[in-house]
């Protein structure tokens, strides 16, 4: 039996774990930390869960191959899905825009804020129905598709080709200004921050949601994780934790082990990076093998952008029914910087409907607000010093506090501080080169990055996880992980089977 070594154990290192199983293989996953899922994880403060992942999860519908996936690996047995009427809700000057699931009452809702932009509306839904077709493809990676299936793959996305066409030429301020009113730009451009970035990620995002594609499963995500772990573990999978894998050892175009902080060394046939790119590249291949496309997008981040997240925590002292679960609302006076300016909204998530996430009677929250480039240099420079990191986290949180009890002046005296993580936080305890919580975002300068995972010059390692395709998320994760172990299969003249 031949023996593959994973190098991680998020969603990616899972999926390959269980796919390494099924097709039998004998198979360790090696993780840093002491639990299993990666970025996909939540943690308890003070009788209160804060779900660190999921708020929005591609694949909830059944008779999709992505939802197929996600069964297959376990990740949804048994699970009830909670499907949220709004995508998120933003506020604008006293003026609500929803983003509902469903279409009609969403086109209904905008048109009575602005009926002079009718004809945008309706060419927006319009649009946003046509993606209702398409579904994420979890099948057989491109690479390994005959003629015949290249074919069937263009033609299953007739549909979705002119409106990927259409939106990934547009900025998502281009698709903003195109409205007249100012809360309809506002929450059209509150999708993304300022910058670059392709309208295509305002349509995804809504195409599936509207068409049932993306809810949430309960429970959360470290219990998503776990249950994926479980189904990993049931089919003979082992799993060393609390190792870190520092170095490959390499002769002649073939690894043949890794070593780890501990000291522990494992050999065998294959080896499967599913942890950060940048890891692989130059801590356990020490920059010998680099690889272009991702030494392009890392040498050019505003063309790649990157991004991380501050991700607050807070327990409310209530029940937050007549809230939606994604409120976007602005602020005046938080003094926190996103691309060196001061921020201008404050973006929460409330889990009302997960009832074991909070002490009866009362709710958590959570905000996450992106970082990128240069506020990530700036974490990295201030964890040098632990006092001030403590300082700067504290004061961040009761900022949020207090914008929260200005919006909610009702709230004043019921909201506590749990927890605040930094982007340092994902880079201490997942690896994650600047504390990325996706992969390179798509810009419409940037070309969109489609790798194998294959390594120039190495004939048995390859690379998996969020980075491989933008904008990364979990289901890259789960779809990369089988397909490396589609690979391995082909490379070992097998059949790779999925049951
Ligand atoms: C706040 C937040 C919200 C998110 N929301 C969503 C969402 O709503 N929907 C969505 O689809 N996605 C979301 N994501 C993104 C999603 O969590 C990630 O894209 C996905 O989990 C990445 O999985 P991965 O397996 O590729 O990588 P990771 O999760 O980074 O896993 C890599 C693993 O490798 C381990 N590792 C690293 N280096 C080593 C080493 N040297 N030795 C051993 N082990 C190592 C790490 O500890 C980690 O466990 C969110 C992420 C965050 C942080």
């Amino acid at each position: 039996m031949k023996k593959i070594v994973i190098i991680g154990g998020g969603i990616a290192g899972l999926s390959a774990g269980i796919f390494a199983q099924k097709n039998g293989f004998e198979s360790i996953i090696v993780e840093k930390h002491h639990t299993l899922g990666g970025e996909c994880t939540g943690w308890d403060r003070q009788g209160y869960h804060i779900d660190g992942c999921i708020h929005w999860f591609v694949g909830t519908k059944e008779g999709t191959p992505i939802h197929d996936l996600w069964t297959t690996v376990g990740a949804l047995d048994g699970v009830e899905i909670y499907h949220p009427e709004s995508f998120m809700a933003v506020e604008h000057d006293g003026v609500t825009v929803n983003f509902y699931r469903d279409l009609d009452r969403l086109k209904s809702s905008w048109l009575g804020i602005s009926p002079e932009d009718k004809e945008e509306i309706e060419e927006f839904c319009s649009d946003i129905k046509r993606l209702h077709s398409f579904s994420v493809p979890a099948g057989k990676p491109l690479d390994l598709m005959n003629p015949i299936e290249k074919i069937k793959y263009i033609f299953s996305m007739k549909d979705v080709g002119p409106i990927m066409q259409k939106y990934g030429k547009i900025s998502v301020t281009e698709l903003a200004k195109k409205f007249k009113h100012p809360a309809l730009r506002e929450a059209i451009a509150s999708f993304m921050p300022e910058g670059d970035y392709g309208a295509i990620s305002v349509l995804f995002p809504l195409g599936t949601f509207t068409s049932g594609q993306s809810s949430i499963p309960k429970g959360g995500s470290k219990a998503l994780a776990k249950r994926m772990v479980e189904r990993y573990l049931s089919l003979g999978g082992t799993v060393e934790a609390s190792c870190e894998v520092v170095e490959a050892d390499i002769k002649g175009g073939t690894v043949k082990g890794i070593k780890c902080t501990n000291g522990k060394r494992f050999e065998a046939d294959y080896f499967i990076a599913a942890c950060d790119a940048k890891v692989l590249y130059e801590k356990l291949l020490k920059g010998r093998y680099p690889d272009l496309e991702f030494e392009k997008r890392y040498n050019n981040p505003d063309t790649y952008p990157l991004a991380s997240n501050i991700y607050i925590g807070i327990g409310y002292e209530g029940e937050m029914n007549d809230v939606p679960r994604t409120l976007k609302f602005p602020v005046e006076t938080v003094d926190i910087n996103q691309n060196q300016k001061p921020i201008e909204h404050l973006q929460m998530t409330h889990y009302g409907y997960e009832p074991n996430f909070a002490p009866e009677g009362h709710t958590v929250i959570t905000f996450a607000i992106n970082q990128f480039e240069p506020e990530l240099d700036a974490w990295e420079a201030l964890i040098k010093d632990k006092e001030a990191y403590a300082k700067e986290k504290m004061r961040i949180g009761e900022a949020v506090i207090d914008a929260m009890e200005t919006r909610f002046p009702n709230k004043k005296g019921k909201l506590k501080l749990l927890d605040v993580a930094t982007p340092q936080t994902y880079v201490r305890y997942c690896n994650a080169y600047r504390g990325a919580f996706m992969g390179f975002w798509p810009t419409i300068s940037g070309k969109s990055l489609n790798h194998t995972g294959r390594i120039k010059g190495l004939d048995n390692m390859l690379l998996s996880g969020q980075w491989l395709q933008p904008p990364g998320g979990l289901p890259v994760a789960v779809i990369t992980g089988k397909d490396t172990i589609m690979r391995i299969c082909k490379k070992e003249k097998q059949q790779f089977v999925t049951s």
